[in-house]
């Protein structure tokens, strides 16, 4: 046996796990400070939750709303100097993969005084601890150490995270995902699907994260074709539906935490840095060849996953290709062979099973972003 598992994270997901589970967050302290994007928390009722949780356990809290998209850096600075400033005990990140990232280092940053890219460096004092309340069904970032923040000065998105890096405890109430329109779920479904199947066929993955990444694809492969099913005007996926994208993307989540993602994720940073293209989509343009590539370097293993979807590597492709509605300008290939420098030494890179080096890397990246 060859497994190395670590999930501290207690889950509670179902309808009202806020509610069910407010002394969890007595147990963390009494002043609190809530982490949320622009907007969403107050509208899917995740914040109400929340709150009304909070003063029921008699805990002083503070919004910190400043967190934007693919988060900066300097906005996680900013909110650990919010914490420290009012005093809390801990924190309770509220929103997508975005919001729940910077909770991560905000928690970080408010017990270390230290540069911003202090966070990619081991620290000397612990974060405060956290719990987090996934409002997307994607990044599966509440049971993830995994944080992917914005270097300001770079543009780039490089990701950290460490044993501190776990929240305590992981509300997960699907209700709150019926807001989504149509284009952030069907782009947050694809990022759970990517997780598991660049979990599913990676060099680290073991037989745990391989359950994971099988229990979210059996999910997904129906839900996906659900929703392409779905009508484009008045969107609605019922609340079955939502629930099974946010178990699938809970069990992403538990995938990666183990393997971590492979080249769809190192190359969908790309476009998302240049483009802006949402993280979830961006990912999933590399999604068919990395499928293919999977297909040849573990036949045996593709074959297992194909016949337990009863679906081919064919029409699994198709299905993602249906999906896409990514747009950005033609590469050079001349800006590809800029990429291939960007890529050197990427660790998602290296976890591509087979051989993905450089001609491998050209290859993919002119069929994808330079012909489309
Ligand atoms: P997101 O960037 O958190 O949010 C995307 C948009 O959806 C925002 O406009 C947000 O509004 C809105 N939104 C969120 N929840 C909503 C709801 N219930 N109803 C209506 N609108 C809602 O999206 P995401 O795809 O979940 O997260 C992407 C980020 O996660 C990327 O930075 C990516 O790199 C990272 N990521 C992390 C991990 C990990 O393991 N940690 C894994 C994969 C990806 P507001 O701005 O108002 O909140
Ligand atoms: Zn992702």
């Amino acid at each position: 046996m060859d497994l190395n598992f670590l999930m501290p994270v207690q889950v509670m997901a179902g309808p009202d796990s806020v509610s069910r589970g407010s002394h969890l967050l007595r147990e963390m302290g009494r002043r609190c400070l809530i982490v949320t994007g622009r907007s969403s928390a107050k509208a899917c009722g995740a914040l109400a939750d929340v709150t009304a949780a909070l003063d029921r356990e008699g805990i002083v809290w503070d919004v910190f709303d400043k967190v934007g998209q693919n988060p900066l850096l300097s906005t996680c600075v900013e909110g650990g100097r919010a914490a420290a400033a009012f005093g809390a005990d801990f924190l309770v990140g509220i929103g997508g993969g975005s919001p729940l990232d910077a909770t991560k280092a905000i928690a970080a940053f408010a017990t270390n005084d230290m540069e911003p890219m202090g966070i990619y460096e081991p620290r000397k004092v612990p974060p405060l601890p956290f719990a987090l309340v996934g409002t997307t069904s994607g990044t599966g970032s509440e049971v993830t150490r995994y944080s992917v923040l914005t270097v300001d000065e770079t543009g780039r998105k490089r990701s950290w995270g460490d044993r501190g890096s776990y929240a305590r405890v992981a509300f997960g109430d699907a209700r709150y995902t019926l807001s989504l329109n149509r284009s952030f779920t069907i782009s947050t479904a694809l990022d759970a699907l990517a997780h598991a199947v660049e979990g599913y066929f990676n060099k680290t993955a073991d037989p745990i994260s391989d359950s994971f990444a099988l229990l979210a694809m059996e999910l997904l492969v129906p839900a996906l074709r659900e929703l392409k099913e779905l009508p484009q005007q008045d969107f609605a996926p019922s609340l079955e539906l939502r629930e099974r994208l946010y178990a699938a993307s809970i069990y992403g989540g538990l995938t990666i935490n183990t393997t971590g993602t492979a080249f769809c994720h190192q190359m969908g940073y790309t476009l998302t840095e240049d483009h802006g293209v949402p993280h979830g989509q961006a990912c999933a343009v590399f999604l068919p060849d990395y499928i293919r590539n999977g297909t040849l370097t573990c036949p045996e293993k593709a074959q297992r996953l194909f016949t337990r979807l009863n679906l081919f590597a064919g029409p699994f492709c198709q299905l993602v290709e249906d999906l896409l509605d990514a747009r950005w300008p033609d590469y050079s290939p001349q800006q590809v062979e800029e990429l291939l420098v960007r890529w050197q030494g990427s660790k998602n890179m290296e976890k591509t099973p087979g051989t993905f080096d450089a001609a491998r890397q050209r290859e993919v990246a002119l069929r994808v972003l330079a012909h489309r």
